[in-house]
Order: C-alpha cells, then sequence, then structure tokens
C-alpha cells in the first residue's frame, strides 16, 4: 500500500472532523487519495476520494460521517494501481458486522496470500495489500474479533501499521519489525493514534507513546488493552523516516525528526567539507541538513533555490517537459545570490539522479561558479518493499554506478554522501537496530517473491483486463 498516512480515534463528539485535521498534518505521506470510516456505534459511515484531503472533504460529506470513532487515511501508493477503489479506508461488511481498515506499509508475502485466498474462492475489488487483510479476517475461524485480527495479521509478512473500526472498537497494530510509524496520543480524554506526531500537534493532542513493533491496542468503551502479535519482535523502523519521509516537526522514537536531520548535514560537513561562499538546500526535504552543514562549516547559508507550492497537473507536450521542464516549474534559482558564488547545495537523497543533475544545471545557468552536491544520506543501492517509493533497483543511480560516475553524470564540481556511520551517529542507532535495507541489501524480513514488486505488478496487470 505504500508509505501512506493513517489516523484514528475512539470516544469524540467531533471524530470526523479531527480525523480530517489530522489527515491534513499527515498529507505528506500520501496525496493520491483520501478518506474517513466513522462510526456511531452501530452503523460504519464511509467517504473517500482521490486527490488531496482538502479537495476530498467539505462541510457536507464531513457532517455525513457522524459518531464517536473515526480512522482516515492518504494515501501514497507503492503498489496496486492508482484509482477509487484502492483508495482507503476499505470497508466491508462481514456476517458479524462491518469492519475497516486503513493501511500503511506493503505486505511482502502478498502475491502468494492473494493466490492462496482466490483458489479458496476469494474475490477481490482491489489491487492493494489491505483487502488481503480483510479476507483473511473474514475467512477466520475464530469468532471473537480480535483473535480473528490477530491470527490474520500473524500470517502477514513485512509492513504494517494499521488502524481498524468496527461499529465499538479501534485497534492499532503495528508489524513485528516497526517498520513504520505508528504513536498513540490523548486528548480532551480520549485515545487517538496517528502515522505521526505532528498530527497531534495539529488536532492538540498530547502525544503518549509509539506502538511497539509487533503490538496490538484495542481501544473499546471499556477502555484500553494491549497485546502482542508476535513474540518475537525486533525494532526496525525505517531510517529514511528521519531522512526524508516524516516531517520536521515530528518525532520518531521520542527523538526530533528536525535536529537529527540537522545533525546529519552536520556529520557530512564534518566527513565532507569543501571551500565554498554558501551553503542552500534543495528546499523543503532538505532545509534541516543544509543547515546542519552550514553551522558546522561556517559557510553562510541562504535559500538559493525557490520551491513553488502551486505545482498541480500540467498540460505540456512531453518534447517541452525534456528542456528540465519538471525541474524549472517546481524549482527556480535566485539569481544575483548565486551569481559568481561557490555553491554547496545539499540534498537528502539521490534516487535516479534526475532531480540533481536538473538542479546543478539550473545554478551553473543562473551564475553559479562551482557547485559541489552533499547528500544527507548515503547511496541508495537497493529497491524498498516495506513502502518507501524507490524505483527497481537498475533505475537506481547508485546500484549500478560508482560516486565519481554520478558525480559526471549530474555534472557536479564534486558529490559526497554521508556515510552510513554518520548517519547512524545522527539518527542514535546501531546496525540491526533500524532498517537500512536501502543503503545494503540487507533486508529484516526477506522478500518471498524473488523482486516482490515485479510480480504484485503481474497481479495488477491482470486485474486491469477485467
Ligand atoms: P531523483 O531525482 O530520482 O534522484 O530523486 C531525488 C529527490 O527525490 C530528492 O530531492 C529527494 O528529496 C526526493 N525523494 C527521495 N525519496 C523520495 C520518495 N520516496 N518519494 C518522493 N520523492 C523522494
Amino acid at each position: 500500500m505504500g508509505d501512506c498516512g493513517i489516523f484514528g480515534i475512539y470516544g469524540h463528539s467531533e471524530a470526523s472532523v479531527i480525523t480530517y485535521m489530522g489527515l491534513y498534518a499527515l498529507q505528506h505521506r500520501g496525496q493520491e487519495s483520501a478518506g474517513i470510516v466513522s462510526s456511531d456505534g452501530s452503523i460504519l459511515y464511509h467517504y473517500k476520494g482521490m486527490g488531496e484531503v482538502r479537495f476530498v472533504f467539505n462541510e457536507e460529506n464531513l457532517r455525513k460521517l457522524k459518531g464517536s470513532r473515526a480512522i482516515g487515511h492518504v494515501r501514497y501508493s507503492t503498489t496496486g494501481t492508482s484509482n477509487i477503489y484502492n483508495a482507503q479506508p476499505i470497508k466491508v461488511d462481514l456476517l458479524d458486522g462491518s469492519l475497516a481498515v486503513a493501511h500503511n506499509g506493503n505486505i511482502v508475502n502478498a502475491y502468494s496470500l492473494r493466490r492462496e485466498l482466490e483458489s479458496g474462492g476469494a474475490i477481490f475489488h482491489t489491487t492493494s495489500d489491505s483487502e488481503i487483510i480483510l479476507h483473511l479476517i473474514s475467512r477466520s475461524k475464530d469468532r471473537d474479533r480480535v483473535e480473528a485480527i490477530l491470527t490474520a495479521l500473524r500470517k502477514l509478512e513485512g509492513a504494517y501499521s494499521l488502524v481498524y473500526l468496527d461499529e465499538d472498537r479501534l485497534i492499532t497494530a503495528r508489524d513485528p519489525c516497526g517498520f513504520r510509524p505508528l504513536c498513540l496520543g490523548r486528548m480532551d480524554g480520549v485515545f487517538v493514534v496517528a502515522s505521526e506526531t505532528c498530527a497531534f500537534d495539529m488536532v492538540g493532542a498530547e502525544y503518549i507513546r509509539d506502538i511497539k513493533p509487533g503490538e496490538m491496542v484495542v481501544i473499546s468503551k471499556d477502555g484500553i488493552e494491549s497485546m502482542m502479535i508476535h513474540k518475537s519482535v525486533s525494532n526496525n523502523l525505517c531510517i529514511f523516516e528521519y531522512i526524508y519521509f516524516s516531517r520536521p516537526d515530528s518525532c520518531l522514537e521520542g527523538k526530533s525528526v528536525y535536529q537529527t536531520r540537522k545533525k546529519m548535514g552536520r556529520i557530512l560537513a564534518e566527513e565532507s567539507p569543501v571551500d565554498a561562499d554558501i551553503v542552500i538546500p534543495v528546499p523543503d526535504s532538505s532545509n534541516c541538513a543544509a543547515l546542519g552543514y552550514a553551522e558546522e562549516s561556517g559557510i553562510p547559508f541562504e535559500f538559493g533555490l525557490i520551491r513553488s507550492h502551486y505545482i498541480g497537473r500540467t498540460f505540456i507536450e512531453p518534447e517541452q517537459k525534456t528542456r528540465d521542464f519538471d525541474a524549472r516549474i517546481k524549482y527556480n534559482a535566485v539569481r544575483n545570490l548565486l551569481d559568481g558564488k561557490r555553491v554547496v547545495v545539499v540534498d537528502d537523497s539521490i534516487v535516479r539522479g534526475t532531480t540533481s543533475s536538473k538542479i546543478i544545471n539550473m545554478l551553473r545557468r543562473m551564475g553559479a561558479d562551482e557547485v559541489h552536491l552533499r547528500v544527507s544520506s548515503p547511496p541508495i543501492t537497493h529497491s524498498c518493499f516495506y513502502g518507501i517509493d524507490t524505483p527497481t533497483r537498475k533505475e537506481l543511480a547508485a546500484s549500478s554506478s560508482s560516486v565519481e560516475e554520478i558525480e559526471s553524470f549530474i555534472g557536479a564540481d564534486s558529490l559526497r554522501y554521508l556515510s552510513l556511520d554518520g548517519l547512524m551517529k545522527a539518527v542514535g542507532t546501531k546496525r540491526g537496530k533500524h532498517c537500512i535495507a536501502c543503503f545494503t541489501g540487507d533486508y529484516p524480513v526477506p522478500i518471498p517473491e524473488e523482486a516482490g514488486k515485479e510480480a504484485l505488478e503481474k497481479v495488477i496487470s491482470r486485474i486491469r483486463l477485467f
């Protein structure tokens, strides 16, 4: 399902409005679709649509989401096609009542689970992993809903942070590796859950703690109950959440993302100094790292690139697009600032290398004398199968090219990456404590279908035919 955002609240008279606000704060985690399911204790109400939260919801449809319990979702797809059927939360009616689920992460054994369910007669309406979970629950022999969910979750391999809602319970769970973040908070005496703490700040909730890897928490009128899905758990929160994905005003594992990114920049400056006149970020995702680099190096920080916040769909011919159109519509350089300067440009990551080469080209056109690229993460050599949207291995610049080759491809005077040890130091972690598979290829959960994404693509293309 990808790196999405989830939110839930139990027992508040304004449940759907608060969920809507929470989704606003999590919008950076997915802009493809948004949805809310609410419950008044006997009926589940549902509304979802394509696009950003502000376009999907309005006063009228929010008013129809009645009840004091709600869950919400913003989607950033990495598996499953982009259409309304795959938008979440997904709601189903089972024999003993209704159930809705919203999911963040990728299930790596989704393909085989789906084949098994289909051969047993299951009919799927979506191509998302989340529907698999609902089928597993509906087919469970456990009569108790909580037991049925536990049994279903025990069959999943990979990454999931989830919220479920039925008529009278909100259930939240995190996979045994804890790949994707999930935290618990409280407001006005009721419990809230969210992918990131910035959503708590938005709704005025207080952070209590992270949901533990492998933990399932049931919130009902009887209070809150915690249980473990698996006995053996590890802590493998995705390190890319610190580098790029989470908002800088969030805390992960009690640590400020902002300060951690600044440390990455400081360590990068220590490891790879360069004589230059200004340090500039590629806004907004590398602002904190660039600030750290500037502070440590003593080189003045400037906003040499200005980012447009109004990019939507464009209607430009492919031919025009090839002339750096994508980069120019997103960023422009501040000409007078750059003229004749030796510039250090800090970015948080290089994936394919297209952003860097276009930005370097733009900075030179605008008069920069030298352009040194500093990247506040190590080279990405492997694809992510747990929810971050990375392309196939062969498309990753660092999977087959050396740093020198990338330096020459993107046209930088010099290119340096943060070392893996430097990254660990900034995050305050050690090997085995976070998922760093995109930098090492050491996948904490084996990928059963070799190149799992390709296998899923087969399912998806088969479904598109119908
Ligand atoms: P690329 O142009 O393919 O090298 O992508 C690098 C740029 O994409 C960097 O500026 C990052 O901030 C940004 N980035 C990194 N990871 C992701 C992701 N999963 N989704 C969207 N953008 C990303």
